[in-house]
């Protein structure tokens, strides 16, 4: 008899742990799926009956080791787009001639070490195509001369080929604000004027979250951090769509694209231009 009630409580034990399982490893999937690859290992590893400060602690994978730039210098792991000798990287954002598949090499010029916008000749963009990235654009207003708002200085960094960063020039240069220098043109204005004098060099640092597509149209819209010469003029803005001069903002699926700059017929000058790709 007792040999008999033993048998029993084993399987109502082992019946007790068998209903409570599936309910266990739900939680610990959706848990696990939450978390990174090298926290789930160490949870997987470790799931100590209690916690302890080693218990949320993991060691792999190691961080890749990338040497920081010097002052304006790019980091060991970025893609140099302009060091001030070549157009190498860049192309002719106009169409290819009739027959031809390529691109024309980029017409922009190359003085002293700058790359100057040539009027009248369009926009160029990157030969490599880009999605999540952190940017890094050095830019020049011309000389004012008698251009005004819009006319003067004017140029644009476009991420994705569609999304523009405005370039303007912002020294005592009235124009609508979500339109001025460090704006989403036509969709979010600075929050300040981080913009020096006119013919000193700008710094912007662009931090750019792509936006996601699936079949049936936009996933998650494109996010965006500007810093324009050290200061934070554009916060995890959201982005409504694209950057049309009339019009409202929409989404059109696309996946990664090259980088561009605008030809807007002021000759800014640019340099330092490097890219990661995150
Ligand atoms: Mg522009």
């Amino acid at each position: 008899m007792k040999k008999v009630f033993v048998i029993l409580v084993v399987i109502a034990n082992v019946a007790i742990v068998l209903a409570q399982q599936p309910q266990a490893q739900q939680g610990q999937q959706r848990q696990a799926a939450q978390q990174p690859q090298a926290q789930q290992q160490q949870a997987v590893q470790q799931r100590p009956p209690s916690w302890n400060p080693e218990s949320t602690e993991w060691y792999t994978p190691d961080p890749p080791k990338v040497q920081p730039g010097v002052g304006t210098k790019p980091p060991s792991d970025a893609v140099i787009l302009f060091d001030g000798t070549n157009l190498d990287k860049w192309e002719s954002q106009r169409n290819p001639a009739a027959g031809s598949r390529r691109r024309d090499p980029a017409p922009w010029k190359i003085v002293n070490g700058e790359m100057r916008v040539a009027p009248g000749t369009g926009g160029i963009q990157t030969k490599e195509y880009f999605g999540d990235c952190q940017l890094h654009v050095e830019f020049k207003s011309p000389a004012p001369e008698n251009y005004n708002g819009q006319n003067r200085g004017n140029s644009g960094i476009f991420l994705q080929n569609t999304y523009e960063v405005q370039v303007l020039d912002g020294d005592n240069n009235p124009t609508y604000v979500n339109g001025m220098v460090g704006s989403i043109y036509k969709q979010s204005a600075p929050s300040v004027n981080a913009y020096t004098k006119n013919g000193e060099w700008q710094i912007y640092d662009i931090y750019w979250k792509a936006p996601v597509f699936d079949g049936n149209g936009l996933v998650s819209p494109a996010m965006i951090t500007v810093v324009l010469n050290g200061i934070l003029v554009q916060n995890n803005y959201i982005l409504k769509g694209d950057t049309p001069y009339q019009g409202l903002p929409s989404y059109t699926p696309h996946g990664r694209l090259p980088l561009s700059l605008q030809d807007h017929g002021t000759e800014v000058a640019f340099r330092n231009i490097w890219i990661r790709h995150l």
